[in-house]
């Protein structure tokens, strides 16, 4: 295993995940830890609560990775099995260890919980395992070395309890991959993927650094690459495709890697002293709901009103003749929600979204039909959408973005020109 990269891989076990009652989040998380750590990550999988089929797939997973790391099946009852097929693997017998149970008893005590024969489960392990203490739930996971150099590592369900159980436990223990990923994302507005496909030309087939792009609610991304032996020589290998790709995309570019749209407008406005305040019908609170997740942003953002009933757009101050005229779903009762918004909180800026979500079609207007407006010093932009996403929530998702993506072209002049 000298000079070869290491690949590792998820296996996350719950019957939950294979009826889609949960999301198996853990595995998107963990990927993508495994992934920046420079493993090669080639699979994952989700198996369920069954012991032969948990086996089967830990076996298949080692069979083809270095690391293998479980999610669930820890807690205490009979369909928690991961414990106990790591154990057949490794073909050992379980016990219970005196520590682990200790401290088991100690964690149910300080949380007032009663602790019975079924819990002393989690204080199981087998002689090659290595106990990953839980500073936040109660069940520990096991770091196991398998002959061969091959590791397999059990952690927690609950994704505060595995996170930072692989954080501060697991992560120090893994050997070394041998290699880093780096990884550079430009966030887009005004642009459809099928667009940034041409625009990148070969920049898409080149292969290390790599270059991809995923369509999100706030805009097309454009993710560049690069493994190398280690960050230094990543970013070095990367730097003419991130060159390339910044000039290519221009000002269609609002942000990049954890940049968020609202935090960017955030910004912008701070930058240009305004203050935003926001008048939704459509998005019923979602564009607030995406602004107020921005720490601090209470000195740039006043306040929104979820003006709903055409009434309630007519107290804000709203002409009823406009209504009345174009409809409660146009672009002229958008803009008047805009300027009457920012009136009304007495703001230098203001959104507004008003549209059809769907299912049934609203004044004759199709669902996914939307208006966004965006007012500023400057003036009042308005943007007619045609959504076509499915769902209500998808409509109403689209839409919001779609607004805080206008305000954002107000906010920075000669970006969106021309579109
Ligand atoms: P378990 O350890 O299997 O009993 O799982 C405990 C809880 O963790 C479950 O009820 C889920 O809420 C959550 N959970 C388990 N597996 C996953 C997963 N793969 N992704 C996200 N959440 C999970
Ligand atoms: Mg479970």
């Amino acid at each position: 295993m000298s000079h070869r990269i290491l690949r590792a891989e998820v296996v996350s076990v719950g019957t939950e995940l294979l009826l889609g009652e949960t999301v198996d989040t853990n595995s998107a998380w963990l990927s993508a830890r495994l992934a920046d750590a420079g493993y090669d990550v080639y699979w994952s999988s989700r198996v369920g609560d069954n012991l032969e089929r948990v086996v089967a797939a830990l076996e298949r997973a080692l069979g083809r990775s270095d690391i293998v790391l479980t999610t669930g099946g820890l807690g205490s009852t009979d369909d928690d099995l991961t414990r106990e097929a790591v154990a057949r693997i490794a073909g050992e017998p379980m016990f219970v260890d005196a520590v682990l149970e200790a401290d088991l008893r100690r964690g149910y005590r300080d949380v007032g919980l009663p602790f019975s024969d079924l819990t002393l489960r989690q204080a199981q392990r087998i002689a090659s395992a290595e106990a990953l203490p839980n500073r936040v739930g109660t069940a520990p996971g096991w770091f196991v070395r398998l002959p061969e150099g091959r590791i397999i590592a059990t952690l927690p369900g609950p994704p505060r309890e595995l996170q930072a159980m692989y954080d501060a436990q697991l992560a120090p223990r893994l050997p070394s991959s041998g290699s880093v990923l780096h990884r550079h994302t430009f966030k887009t507005h005004g642009l459809g993927e099928g667009r940034v496909f041409e625009m990148l030309g070969d920049w898409m087939r080149s292969a290390n650094p790599s270059v991809a792009t995923y369509a999100r609610p706030d805009g097309v991304h454009v993710r560049i690459a690069c493994q190398a032996s280690d960050e230094a020589s990543a970013v070095a290998r990367a730097a003419p495709a991130v060159d390339a790709v910044r000039a290519i995309l221009g000002t269609a570019v609002w942000g990049v890697n954890d940049d968020t749209l609202a935090a960017r407008v955030a910004e912008a406005l701070r930058l240009q002293g305004g203050r935003l305040a926001t008048v939704e019908s459509l998005t019923g609170g979602q564009v607030a709901q995406i602004i107020t997740a921005v720490a601090g942003v209470s000195d740039v953002y006043v306040g929104g009103v979820v003006a709903y009933d055409p009434q309630v757009k007519v107290r804000l101050g709203v002409d009823i003749d406009v209504i009345g005229e174009h409809g409660v779903v146009s672009a002229q009762t958008a803009e008047a929600m805009a300027r009457a918004c920012a009136s009304w909180f007495g703001c230098t800026h203001a959104v507004a979204t008003t549209g059809v979500a769907g299912p049934s079609p609203l004044e004759d207007k199709a669902p996914g039909t939307a208006f966004v407006a965006a007012h500023s010093p400057l003036g009042t932009q308005v943007r007619a959408l045609r959504l076509r996403a499915g769902s209500r929530a998808q409509v109403q998702e689209r839409a919001a973005y779609a607004a805080l993506t206008l305000l954002w072209e107000a906010l920075s002049p000669g970006v969106g020109a021309g579109r």
